[in-house]
């Protein structure tokens, strides 16, 4: 919390010019000063600032408003996250709240794990580029990847040594203990990709193996701890933030090196899901900067078949999503050190389906004219439209499927309807459950 003096401070400090210009190049005309959108591509300037209102708008996609609403969109931070950052540009001290003995204990738990992870990373880094293993097995991997220097710097990559152990370094999951009560180090021999929250935290590592004849997974990755929860974070979503704002719309790929590669070939509007299939909180935070998904596909079909669930949350979200199935033999790595970022973006283009459209051509394809394959075909269909909140746009669904699919609409219309009232029925459910417990807890 910050008490309202300080808030008045930062207020009366902060120049709405001043902010702005730190990410727009701005021309004075007239009273006021223009400038290209940072929230939208444009090529004529139609964000406008006002120094003696103290605010701006863009008269093109009307995104703005005061020093404090620029830097929350900007950054995409909150309220209070703004008002720190403005704070700290305009050294200015804030005074927090007094936090309880229980908060403050919370708090330097969390604290000492960043510290922790920072440390691990700059150290990782430090191996990768000054230590003799570091550079002849960790550097040479990432340069047989075609990974340029400021990538590798970007992303904080590194390496692992084995033989590093100060304390929290079981919490954080850097080491693990073994039966015998022994640390041992969870990467050791591997190359390092630190994972970052929104805000560019380290709040966990993935491990990359290199020898080709290991045992063990490819992958190993720090274990859920009080900083990492898995289902929330997103690989790349520190780095990929901005553009995704500025495109109005996010790739979603599988793994580290797919986001690092498309980073590098110039489409910066990328997160990974890092293998597992996405969960409520990963699509929350993607829906914060776009409402729009393009999941990119290589050939693999069982893969492609096991994610399908996972992007009927998607749906249920209210997202436009499309598939891009990548040419055979390719993935959004291997495609990126091929291709530049114009390239790449034509393929997108082209190839882009609607997510709906994609589904129903992959398993007609599969159910082929078995009549028992084909029912299952549609029941599943069916199913994807039904969690679609907006119902213009599940009954334009509902048309091109009876066409693919070749079921009259009414027949579509109805299954639908069926399944849109079980939906319904299990929300009221779930909220009359909800009043009943709030009752009887305001009862006791
Ligand atoms: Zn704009």
């Amino acid at each position: 919390m910050i008490d309202q003096a300080t808030i008045d401070r930062i207020m009366d400090a902060a120049q709405i010019v001043d902010v702005v210009s730190e990410f727009v190049t701005l021309r004075k005309r007239g009273v006021n000063y223009v400038g290209l959108c940072p929230f939208h591509s444009e090529k004529t300037p139609s964000f406008s600032v006002s120094p003696s209102k103290g605010v701006c708008k863009c008269f093109s996609c009307g995104k703005g408003g005061n020093v404090v609403h620029f830097i929350m969109e900007h950054e995409q931070l909150s309220y209070y996250e703004a008002l720190k950052w403005l704070a700290h540009k305009y050294n200015i001290e804030v005074k927090e709240r007094e936090l309880t003995d229980e908060e403050k204990h919370a708090q330097s738990i969390r604290e000492s794990m960043f510290v922790v992870n920072e440390y691990a990373r700059d150290y990782f880094q430090n191996i990768l580029r000054s230590h003799v293993e570091g550079q002849t097995v960790g550097m040479t991997y990432f340069r047989q990847r075609g990974f340029r220097d400021d990538i590798i710097t970007k992303f904080q990559l590194g390496y692992c040594l084995k033989g590093y152990r100060p304390e929290y370094l079981v919490k954080t999951g850097l080491c693990y203990a073994r039966d015998d009560g022994s640390l041992r180090d969870r990467f050791w021999g591997r190359v390092i990709f630190p994972v970052h929250t929104l805000s560019g935290k380290v709040v966990a590592f993935g491990g990359r193996v290199l020898k080709t004849d290991a045992k063990t997974a490819k992958y190993v990755n720090s274990p859920e701890s009080e900083i990492y929860h898995k289902s929330n974070e997103l690989y790349g979503i520190y780095f990929a933030k901005q553009s995704i704002v500025k495109q109005d719309r996010c790739f979603l790929v599988e793994g580290y090196t797919d986001v690092i590669s498309m980073h590098q070939s110039g489409i910066e509007n990328v997160v990974a899901s890092s293998g597992t299939s996405l969960t409520p909180g990963q699509i929350r935070l993607i829906h914060r900067f776009t409402n729009n998904i393009t999941v990119l596909y290589d050939g693999d079909m069982a893969g492609i078949k096991a994610s399908l669930r996972g992007i009927d949350m998607l749906l249920e979200e209210g997202m436009n999503i499309k598939v891009v199935l990548l040419p055979d033999g390719d993935d959004p790595d291997s495609f990126a050190r091929k291709h530049n970022a114009t390239d790449y973006q034509a393929y997108i283009n082209a190839h882009e389906v609607d997510f709906i459209r994609f589904k129903t051509n992959l398993l007609l394809d599969d159910a082929g004219n078995d009549p028992i394959k084909r029912a299952g075909l549609i029941t599943d269909i069916v199913r994807s439209i039904s969690v679609i909140p907006d119902a213009i746009v599940r009954s334009v669904y509902i048309k091109e499927c009876s066409q693919l699919l070749q079921v009259e609409e009414k027949l579509l219309i109805a299954e639908v309807g069926k399944l849109k009232e079980v939906q319904l029925e299990k929300e009221y459910k779930a909220q009359r459950n909800a009043q009943i417990q709030a009752q009887r807890a305001a009862g006791e």
